[in-house]
């Protein structure tokens, strides 16, 4: 094994999104060489804070999660006084009233016709019960839905919701994709907490990815940036080295051996820097396109086949003092999917008498979404218009994010097309690929810094495997 100079390895992490910025923490808190190399220009990727004018926007509102207590706590020391914590106060927009999200039952009590309700609360323990006792495979997300929901709730709510969202049948969408991003709404836990609201039972339930647990989230006056730029700020203390602006263009290989990485820097340059070991999360069909020598044709087909939902986000700065009851709106009817309004978490907007909003949409790349045209504009003011929440006259700035990798598309039988890449990628000797992108997952912020940390400590063991969890 070739180690770096003096003795120290050169561990290269491709992206500084929350996972290689964490990795990167984790690594150079026990002295190892680091360098991040990230195209944007600033650290965050998806979790970036966008400034335009006065004020800071992120790419879609991106609040931290209480749910891993280590990471939590870290998170909190690293964030300081900069933390504001808010309680989670999010809905969904459907048939013309409001519900609490993740679906509460007591609200679908209070807004579905009651024929409708009994199906749906029917269904859903005759589902539940049933797969219970008779497991079965779901083929699809439709079967998984209806596993996880049942049949009449699935027809009333999330066939629609989940086909829009996508932009593709759910008989398309692989089963996974259910089991991985949306929330258990447990038939126990709908009794519980029905129950406890009448002073019959205990008033939580227990189970931990409950759709029904009350939260608090966590959040700055300048939005989600505060959490990469202060962990940026850690990395290059303790002598990491974050290069911004520049683009990997080569996985350059030796035999099943990474042995250097070529990136064009922020000045339009070529770089090329040695490596003892890679860590990547860059999405995963980029860095199959960057490996050099080129790899096979079946692992280039195979890449082609991981997709994304490219996501293109609307920060709009309106001449209000605040347009939405609540932190974040779903919306099923319009053409947007869900709006957030940062101000009502703290974030400091200025002139202090206006608000921003981020108004996000799904596309694809190239698309009529993605490119904004005036039509896309007039028909977002028509539903911001529709749906009282500003007027067209009240909207000063109007900016655009996009990004080609919002969410990895969990096509039907994209998991062989993946077992290929990830097997490829285990022959490789020192590199390793992971996040949200690189590991073709749906982590919220704080799984892709455990990502992150599991990553580094996996360098740590290779490393210095006697000392693992003793460097300091
Ligand atoms: C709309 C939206 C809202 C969300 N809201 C929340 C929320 O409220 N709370 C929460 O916890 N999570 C939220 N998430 C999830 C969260 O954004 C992700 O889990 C997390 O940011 C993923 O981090 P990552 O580092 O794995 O990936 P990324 O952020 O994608 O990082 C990858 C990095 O690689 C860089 N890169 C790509 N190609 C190259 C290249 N060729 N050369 C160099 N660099 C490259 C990218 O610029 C990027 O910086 C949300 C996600 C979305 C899409």
């Amino acid at each position: 094994m070739r180690i770096g100079s003096a003795g120290k390895p050169n561990v290269v992490i491709l992206g500084a999104g929350v996972c290689g910025l964490y990795a990167a923490r984790t690594l150079v808190e026990r002295g190892i060489k680091v360098t991040i190399i990230e195209r944007d220009p600033m650290p965050g990727g998806l979790a970036a804070g966008h400034k335009f004018g006065e004020n800071f926007y992120d790419m879609g509102v991106h609040m931290l999660h209480e749910h891993d207590e280590e990471i939590f706590e870290d998170m909190k020391m690293i964030m300081g006084d900069e933390r504001i914590p808010v309680q989670l106060d999010a809905k969904i927009r459907w048939a013309g009233s409001f519900y609490r999200y993740p679906l509460q039952f007591m609200d679908m009590v209070q807004g579905i016709p009651p024929y409708t309700l009994a199906s749906c609360v029917l269904g859903l323990f005759w589902s539940q019960a049933y797969y219970k006792i008779f497991p079965e495979e779901p083929e699809d997300a439709e079967e998984a839905l209806i596993q996880l929901y049942g049949n009449p709730l699935y027809e009333f709510f999330f066939r629609e919701f989940t086909e829009r969202y996508w932009g593709m049948p759910t008989r398309e969408i692989a089963a996974k994709f259910v089991t991985t991003k949306m929330p258990r709404l447990s038939a126990v836990d709908v009794l519980k907490k029905s129950l406890g609201r009448f002073g019959i039972s205990a008033k939580q339930g227990k189970a931990v990815d409950s759709a029904l647990r009350d939260e608090t989230l966590h959040y700055s006056a300048t939005g989600a940036e505060t959490m990469p730029r202060k962990l940026s700020e850690f990395v290059v203390e303790k002598g990491g080295k974050l290069r911004l602006g520049c683009e990997v263009t080569a996985v350059d290989m030796r035999g099943s051996f990474v042995n250097s990485i070529k990136f064009r820097n922020a000045e339009g340059k070529d770089e090329r820097i040695d490596c003892d070991y890679c860590l990547s999360t860059i999405p995963l069909p980029v860095l199959v396109d960057r490996v050099t020598p080129s790899v096979p044709p079946e692992l280039v087909d195979a890449a082609g086949h991981l997709n994304f939902n490219a996501i293109t986000i609307h920060g709009l700065l309106v001449k209000k003092q605040k347009c939405l009851d609540a932190l974040y709106v779903y919306y099923r009817e319009r053409f947007f999917h869900r709006i957030g309004e940062p101000k009502n978490a703290g974030m400091k907007v200025t002139p202090s008498d206006h608000t921003t909003l981020i108004v996000e949409t799904t596309c694809v790349p190239g698309g009529p979404k993605w490119e904004v045209t005036d039509e896309v504009k007039a028909a977002i003011v028509r539903d911001l218009e529709a749906e009282n929440i500003c007027k067209a006259d009240e909207i000063v700035e109007w900016n655009v994010m996009r990004s080609p990798n919002g969410y990895p598309l969990y096509r039907k039988g994209f998991e062989e097309h993946f077992d290929k890449i990830a097997a490829f990628i285990d022959g490789v000797d020192n590199l390793h690929t992971t996040g949200r992108n690189g590991g073709f997952c749906y982590p919220n912020m704080h799984g892709a810094m455990r990502l992150g940390a599991d990553a580094a400590d996996r360098v740590i063991e290779r490393f210095f495997p006697s000392a693992a969890s003793t460097v300091s």
